[in-house]
């Protein structure tokens, strides 16, 4: 499987990034090595001093499809789930900085939480106001909602499949709404959707 993520897909996060505002949703991927296995802590790489948390919409593709129009794209999955795209911010700006590829600041091990419990999207009213969270230690620290994206997830799918074949299984990280921070160990990070916990995760 591989694992697809969008940058800069809230406004909100964009700006206290003080990024510009794309006209194309930005791309990249991480490698299956990257999953966190199930039950297990997060480690901090040693590589950097400021992991980030990035809370984000996940989507499950379940057919395999490539050039998949908008209008058809919700054939494409039958879940949501939620995740954290962890990030080591040091690393990530010294690349930017150069015009590098990201992947090391984006794809090391652990640095793909898939929480474990998915939701049929039949569950949701409207899959383009879905309402997410992630608390650190018990703490409210990111809060979003799909209405805000700037591509939405049909848009998402369309966009990806002009440049790389989807595939049964593999997993779309749709983009982080603003509030992202450090962690530290012994941090407790867990996410909901909704009203529902897809995950908890302990930081070592
Ligand atoms: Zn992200």
């Amino acid at each position: 499987m591989k694992i697809i993520c969008i940058g800069r897909n809230y406004t909100d996060h964009i700006a206290e990034l003080q990024n510009e505002r794309p006209d194309e949703p930005v791309i990249f991927l991480k490698p299956d090595s990257a999953v966190l296995l199930k039950k297990q802590p997060f480690f901090i790489p040693e590589f950097s001093n400021d992991v980030h948390y990035e809370v984000e919409l996940l989507v499950r593709i379940n057919k395999i499809g490539k050039h998949i129009q908008k209008k058809f794209a919700h054939k494409y999955y039958d879940e949501i789930g939620l995740g954290i795209d962890f990030t080591a911010r040091d690393l990530q700006t010294k690349l930017k900085d150069k015009g590098l590829p990201w992947e090391k600041a984006k794809g090391f091990d652990g640095s793909a939480v898939i929480g474990e419990k998915w939701i049929e999207k039949s569950h949701f009213k409207d899959l383009n106001d879905i309402g997410f969270e992630l608390e650190k230690n018990g703490k409210l620290v990111q809060q979003g909602r799909s209405s805000h994206m700037l591509w939405k997830i049909d848009e998402i799918i369309e966009y990806i499949s002009q440049y790389f074949t989807l595939k049964i299984g593999d997993v779309i990280f749709t983009g982080t709404p603003a509030g992202v921070g450090p962690v530290a160990i012994n941090d407790q990070l867990s996410g909901f959707i909704e009203d529902q916990q897809i995950f908890s995760i302990q930081v070592k």
